[in-house]
């Protein structure tokens, strides 16, 4: 078989070539939508460059017929696989039916039988003749009717699938747009290149079809695409789908509150087919938000919560955003709406229980302050215990100390009480028990601190004050106790109160020095024949540190004496 180098089998060749470089790239990519029928699509330009590339090497008109027949196949491949791509690349995978693609396969079908049987009608090309060129044998044909049909189909086709892509452009992301851009040039240039055909300058073209030599050409734009914006990597996801998934509901309103759009979430809630209401006046389709929203239509960019009335009332977060045109002017509004009751009734729930544990919070506090305050008291007279003034004491000296002043414990003790007990009874006893500790509380000041030292005796802590002072007021509260009348008729005397008083820091400089200090004067005070004030200052024989002086024990053993 016979050769000829022909300089038009270079570019074919190279386009050729080409073609399987590409589809060896988006091969991979085979996942991705669009990715199969762009790798079909430059298979067939791979079939339709090469064969052309063989027609012009092969020198006798047999084989040249040959070859252009072969690239037919190629030819019908393209359009078809663009169209398929474009659908896929630009989400309209709803329409690709098989009705329609069986439709869109008619043309190429009938166009490869009249391409086999040419010889009988000729509609396809004339009567194929060679031709000489500089040495060069060239096929001529003359483009038949069909011919003429064909390309129309294959630029419609290639339109409609630039067009799918050009619009996707619109309602996609930033990422998809300049996908889209390299694959719309792409795209764009056989249909200029098909003006070029028509053009007179098609004269010096002889027969040579630049079809796939284009076709190539726009994979390169496909391949840019795929390199430069990562297009069938990073696949971005249709608007559409994007909102219908979404489990908020969203309605698009225009600047007249028709609606535009709705998701699926949003048609689900107000129980409509969103379909169907585009384009009715929101304020009929959300009939049951007009009382709450009414302050809130015409306005845009807010965030509340309302209330649904109806028979299943339910509580939405509402947010609207005023949608603004490249221009800056307001082209509608969307609002994305949240189903929030079961989180306000978990909410509202959560309310009574935090109430009602702040409730039991505050008795438990309030009885821990019982307890506290039961703990330092004495029930009978509910002055301070015992244990309480020994702790406040030794607090009360600790500041002393700090701050250099002096303190003053006074000891009292109810003279021949015994007695009181034996005539008059038991309950009296508690009376007047009780009658001296209102009279010390009426009579001392607010931080002076009063206890019950133990069965009638009493102890008074009083900071701040003088020894002469305090014993005046010891006084005072022996007169005044002296003074209240006889507990019952079998008493000849009132009982009276024997008193020793000791100062901080001249008598003792711990508690239990100056308890025992007074408790001294107190037994003196009994001693020298009871109802007086005996300071511990004034006592003749006692001792300067608490370890000579005389023991509590026996001292109270002494006053009981
Ligand atoms: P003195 O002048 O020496 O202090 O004589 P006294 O009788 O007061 O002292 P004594 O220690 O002999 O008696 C104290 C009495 O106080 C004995 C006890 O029955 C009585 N007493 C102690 N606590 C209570 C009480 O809570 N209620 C009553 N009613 N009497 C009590
Ligand atoms: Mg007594
Ligand atoms: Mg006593």
């Amino acid at each position: 078989m016979q050769l000829q180098a022909h300089p038009f089998t270079i570019p074919f060749l190279a386009a050729a070539a080409i073609s399987i470089r590409f589809a060896t790239l988006i091969w991979p990519r085979r996942k991705a939508p669009g990715a199969l029928p762009l790798f079909i699509h430059v298979i067939g330009l791979g079939i339709w460059s090469g064969s052309t590339a063989a027609m012009w090497v092969s020198t006798s008109l047999n084989a040249q017929l040959f070859w252009l027949e072969f690239s037919s196949l190629g030819v019908i491949l393209t359009p078809l696989t663009f169209l398929l791509f474009s659908l896929q690349a630009s989400h309209h995978e709803q329409l690709l039916k098989r009705r329609w693609l069986f439709l869109l396969a008619i043309e190429p079908a009938v166009s490869l039988i009249l391409l086999w049987t040419n010889d009988y009608h000729h509609l396809v090309y004339s009567p194929a003749e060679l031709w000489l060129w500089k040495g060069f044998r060239e096929i001529h044909w003359v483009p038949g009717l069909w011919y003429a049909v064909d390309t129309v189909y294959m630029y419609v086709i290639i339109l409609i699938g630039v067009g799918f892509l050009a619009n996707s452009m619109r309602h996609n992301g930033e990422l998809h747009r300049h996908q889209i851009k390299f694959i719309l040039a792409g795209a764009c240039l056989p249909l200029f290149a098909d003006l070029v055909y028509l053009s007179p300058l098609s004269g010096c073209l002889r027969n040579l079809d630049l079809a796939p030599l284009v076709f190539t050409i726009s994979s390169g734009f496909y391949l840019l695409a795929i390199e430069r914006r990562r297009f069938l990597d990073l696949v971005p996801v249709a608007h559409t789908t994007l909102i219908n998934s979404m489990t908020d509901g969203v309605v698009v309103l225009d600047d007249h509150d028709r609606i535009l759009e709705m998701n699926s979430a949003a048609g689900e809630f107000l129980g409509v087919v969103p379909g169907q209401v585009a384009g009715h006046r929101a304020k009929e389709i959300l009939y049951a938000w007009r009382e709450t929203t009414q302050p809130l239509w015409g306005k845009s960019d807010l965030r509340t919560e309302i209330t649904v009335t109806g028979d299943n009332p339910r509580i939405l977060d509402l947010k609207v955003t005023s949608l603004v045109d490249r221009k800056k002017r307001t082209r509608g509004r969307m609002m994305v709406f949240r189903d929030i009751t079961l989180r306000k009734e978990h909410e509202a729930r959560l309310q009574t229980q935090n109430k009602q544990l702040q409730t039991q919070l505050e008795e438990i506090r309030l009885l821990r302050d019982q307890l506290r305050e039961q703990a330092t008291r004495d029930p009978l007279t509910n002055l301070y215990n015992r244990r309480y003034l020994e702790e406040m004491l030794q607090q009360e000296l600790a500041r002393a100390s700090r701050e250099h002043y002096p303190v003053c414990v006074i000891m009292i003790d109810i003279d021949r009480f015994k007695l009181v007990n034996d005539t008059c009874g038991h309950k009296i006893g508690d009376e007047v028990l009780q009658s001296l500790a209102t009279l010390i509380v009426l009579h001392v000041r607010r931080f002076d601190a009063a206890c019950r030292f133990g069965g009638e005796e009493f102890v008074i802590v009083m900071p701040m004050l003088s020894i002469e002072t305090a014993r005046e007021r010891a006084e005072f509260l022996r007169r005044e106790f002296a003074a209240m009348p006889l507990p019952c008729n079998t008493m000849e005397k009132s009982p009276t109160l024997s008193i020793g008083l000791a100062a901080y820091p001249t008598d003792g400089v711990t508690g239990e020095q100056l308890l025992d200090a007074a408790d001294q004067a107190l037994y003196a005070a009994k001693g020298s024949g009871r109802n007086r004030t005996v300071l511990y200052s004034d006592l003749a024989g006692k001792k300067e540190t608490s370890g000579e002086k005389m023991p509590k024990q026996q001292s109270a053993a002494h006053r009981s004496a």
